[in-house]
């Protein structure tokens, strides 16, 4: 047995086979060869092997998705016989003697860059193809076979760190738990692992060569803890505590269908965070009283272009209709800082988080924005939608969206779509929004508090660094100060105000949140029926 502690972003517990994840981009070492013809003679035997792989995926792909989906696993294959790209890793390993998986990894490198530096889109989007194939080819020459995560067994994901489009394309079905050496509990992986109800460890002091794919793991999230291949008594202590869990949850079920009201009868929304359509389930089946804040940006993360109007809309449809007339708060575009997207091109800058994100590209790339608008107007036809403007700061920003979507209704009327006005709100997240929170309220509909990033802005912590996790308070005054201000400038001027950032979460806060009179919490689905348990009781 190996145990290692970490620190829990959700309590749960698993036990299950261990699927490694490498991170080729830090895990490939440069080692000398003296036999630069067997390690090509490996490249080679690598290639075979990636054609295969693909030609499966091209194969399940044709069946479930169709040919133009399909379609990317052929332009791999072909990609694999690229002469360019051979013989660049050729020439690497006899000129400079060193390993395959080394030249393979810098070459994918110098080619992903070389391609995304081109003009044309379509070859600038190729960029994320080239790292594909090469890491495809790494994980072969590694021995570690193929990634796919489509048709993995339910397994426990041990990685070093896994960023949010990784963990978004992930079946959630199949993942017992995640267990990762970095990562912070207040990063978009941790937030979607609570999302999932997915046990989950980060900050794990784990070599990553000492655990191995099938090995078994025993997470417990209650004392973060996790436990390579566990003995039998162990195992036997972990299945029944799964049991006790199981047992909770089913006491928690008893309260759906009940209001979220304290004793003295006062009432409060309880709505589900979701990322994306399949999340909607999650949110119905615990009761969710609507949707309070739906990350539009995970419609464009894990894929190498835009998102068209149409796959939006069809999004956007889905989940107002799946509602069935209760609220959903579909929130803009909010990329940008730990949210990476290659397509979007957005550069390396020295402090994303207070960079190039959110409303900003949508204000400063009006044609990105304007397309997710159409989508948004065109679905309010479907269902109860508002809108959400994510990381304000000023009455300016707000003027400009709402000229923008004023654009925006203007050309659908020409060509006689039908839309329905929507609520508009925005994300109070920044000590700026706090600060003038009695002018917005007068422009907007609601307030929504985004406190993971409100946290990390008043507090001067960026929420990503693990190693400030002992200093990121989000019990710290300022916070609870501020989130009054905002409640009472929205109340002055008619307008209602929620929380939708982590903290709406926390059973401690609730009943001071209650008495501020906080008029909605969005919180993960599986925390919904907790947070009315706790409620009910105040
Ligand atoms: C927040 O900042 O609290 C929030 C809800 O937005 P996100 O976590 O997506 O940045
Ligand atoms: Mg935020």
């Amino acid at each position: 047995m190996m145990q290692f502690d970490g620190k829990s972003v959700y309590k749960g517990i698993a036990l299950g086979p261990v699927l490694v994840l490498k991170n080729h981009d830090t895990q490939v070492r440069r080692k000398k060869t003296e036999d630069a013809e067997a390690e090509i003679k490996k490249v080679e035997a690598a290639g075979q092997e990636a054609r295969k792989q693909l030609q499966k995926l091209y194969d399940k792909a044709l069946r479930e998705v169709g040919e133009s989906n399909a379609a990317i696993f052929e332009v791999h294959q072909m990609m694999l016989e690229d002469e360019d790209y051979l013989e660049s890793i050729h020439n690497m390993i006899r000129t400079e003697m060193v390993n395959a998986s080394y030249a393979v990894a810098v070459t994918g490198d110098n080619f992903a860059e070389m391609f995304a530096g081109m003009d044309d889109d379509y070859m600038k989007a190729r960029a994320a193809d080239v790292r594909d194939i090469s890491n495809r080819l790494i994980r072969i020459l590694e021995g570690e076979g193929d990634a796919d995560l489509s048709s993995m067994a339910p397994s426990v994901i041990v990685a070093d760190d896994l960023s949010p489009s990784e963990t978004v394309q992930m079946d959630k079905e199949k993942i017992l738990g995640f267990v990762t050496v970095h990562g912070s509990t207040n990063s978009h992986t941790a937030i979607l692992a609570r999302m999932m109800n997915i046990p989950a460890l980060i900050g794990v002091p784990l070599d990553l060569e000492e655990i191995h794919t099938g090995m078994t793991a025993a997470v417990d999230g209650f004392a973060g803890t996790v436990t390579f291949e566990p003995d039998g008594e162990l195992c036997a202590q972990i299945r029944s505590r799964m049991d006790e869990e199981l047992e909770k949850r089913r006491l928690l079920e008893g309260l759906k269908g009940k209001e979220n009201v304290t004793s003295d009868g006062r009432h409060i929304e309880l709505y589900a965070n979701i990322g994306n359509v399949g999340d909607v389930g999650y949110a119905l089946e615990n009761d969710a009283g609507g949707i309070g804040l739906f990350r539009s940006e995970f419609l464009y993360l894990g894929r190498e272009d835009f998102p068209t109007e149409e796959e939006q809309f069809q999004a956007y449809r889905q989940v107002a209709q799946t509602m069935a007339g209760k609220k959903v708060i579909i929130r803009t575009l909010d990329i940008g800082a730990d949210k990476q997207v290659d397509y979007f091109q957005l550069g390396k800058e020295e402090n994303p988080a207070m960079g190039y994100r959110a409303i900003r590209i949508c204000l400063s790339q009006p044609d990105i924005f304007k397309t997710q608008l159409r989508a948004l107007l065109r679905a309010t036809m479907y269902g109860n939608i508002a809108v959400m403007y994510p990381m304000i700061t000023s009455v300016e920003e707000v003027n400009r969206i709402f000229a923008i979507v004023k654009e925006v209704q203007e050309e659908l009327d020409e060509i006689g779509i039908p839309y329905r006005q929507p609520d508009q709100g925005i994300m109070i997240e920044t000590p700026a929004a706090v600060m003038i929170s009695d002018e917005l309220a007068q422009l907007v509909d609601f307030f929504s508090i985004g406190t993971n990033d409100l946290t990390q802005y008043t507090l001067a912590i960026d929420r990503q660094n693990a190693r400030l996790d002992e200093f990121y308070d989000p019990h710290h005054k300022a916070i609870l100060r501020m989130i009054k201000m905002v409640a009472d400038n929205a109340h002055k001027y008619g307008k209602w105000a929620g929380i939708c950032g982590e903290l709406g979460a926390d059973l401690e806060l609730t009943g001071e949140f209650v008495r501020m009179g906080i008029d909605e919490l969005s919180v993960a689905p599986s925390m919904i029926l907790r947070v009315r348990k706790a409620v009910r009781e105040l």
